[in-house]
């Protein structure tokens, strides 16, 4: 989970550069919307900022015919996104793969912290709010898993809303946290991701953590990624004295803070292991049994 800078692009001008050469016909009823559109991103940037997107459903009544609302949403598909599209260069650079030079740049996706940026997400789903179809600010970088996890959530609630990349930034504490499970007979040891607050934090807040955790299945994706980790934490463990086990599992913790941000796969992952007394006295041991260290 990781802050990202919002886009700079004006949503205004978006709009304008996706639909200049749709047909006559087809391009007069989509500019009829182009106030809306306007007026609709600069709600959503409002409420955005105050982390009160489920306030704006007044939005989603625009357009009020199917055949209306079918051509905004068109205008994602057809007009950003698709390749040679009027605003693909657009949809390029929101998703942020590649630097203006068109090098590649880091894409890890900020939703999950894992996967790579292969897509764009709509925070709030175009089918439910076509005026926001390519407000820049509701296009979010993600990867594959994020964006088919999620499908079309809308939040009913302040705690429904699950982190927005672009105006949320709870990385001054380490809230995604982990534990180990101890295995039992020849189980693989694994690990359960969940949500340790600041103590100042409101149940507001806490309640859209967990709700990021749970949209996105964060414990479950996590959960596979790890045990490759553990192993090979594992291998390298047989090197170490025991009392060195703990501070070396902190220093890898630290390691994977990303930009930063403690809150990673990783930094969670490690944390746990290193405060896990069974596993640092020795535990890691007989902890990976399909993991051969002859
Ligand atoms: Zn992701």
């Amino acid at each position: 989970m990781q802050h990202i800078d919002p886009p700079t692009f004006d949503a205004r001008d978006v709009y304008t550069t996706c639909i200049a050469n749709a047909r006559p016909n087809s391009r007069k009823r989509l500019e009829s919307f182009t106030d809306a559109v306007a007026d609709a991103a600069s709600a959503y940037e409002a409420a955005a900022q105050g982390q009160a997107l489920h306030t704006v459903t007044g939005l989603a009544a625009t357009p009020g015919t199917r055949r209306d609302r079918k051509a905004l949403e068109g205008v994602y598909t057809d007009r950003l996104a698709k390749d040679r599209a009027p605003g693909r260069h657009i949809y390029e650079a929101l998703k942020g793969t590649t630097d203006q030079e068109g090098r590649r740049r880091d894409n890890r996706c900020p939703l999950c912290g894992e996967g790579l940026v292969t897509t764009l997400d709509h925070h709030l789903p175009k089918n439910t709010y076509p005026l926001l179809s390519v407000v820049p600010v509701n296009l979010i970088p993600a990867c594959r898993d994020c964006n088919t996890g999620k499908r079309a959530t809308v939040p009913v609630n302040a705690g429904d809303q699950t982190l927005h990349p672009y105006f949320d930034d709870f990385s001054h504490h380490p809230w995604l946290r982990a534990r180990l499970r101890r295995p039992r007979g020849n189980e693989q040891p694994s690990m359960k991701f969940f949500v340790s607050p600041h103590p100042d934090w409101s149940d507001t807040l806490t309640e859209r953590l967990q709700k990021h955790l749970k949209v996105f299945d964060l414990d479950y994706r996590y959960s596979l990624l790890v045990s490759s980790h553990i192993a090979s934490t594992n291998h390298d463990l047989t090197m170490m004295p025991t009392n060195s086990v703990a501070p070396w599992l902190e220093h890898k913790a630290e390691g994977w803070r990303y930009r930063g941000n403690p809150n990673t796969m990783g930094y969670a992952l490690f944390k746990a292991l290193a405060a896990d007394k069974w596993y640092v006295n020795g535990g890691w041991r007989g902890s990976s049994p399909e993991t051969n260290l002859d």
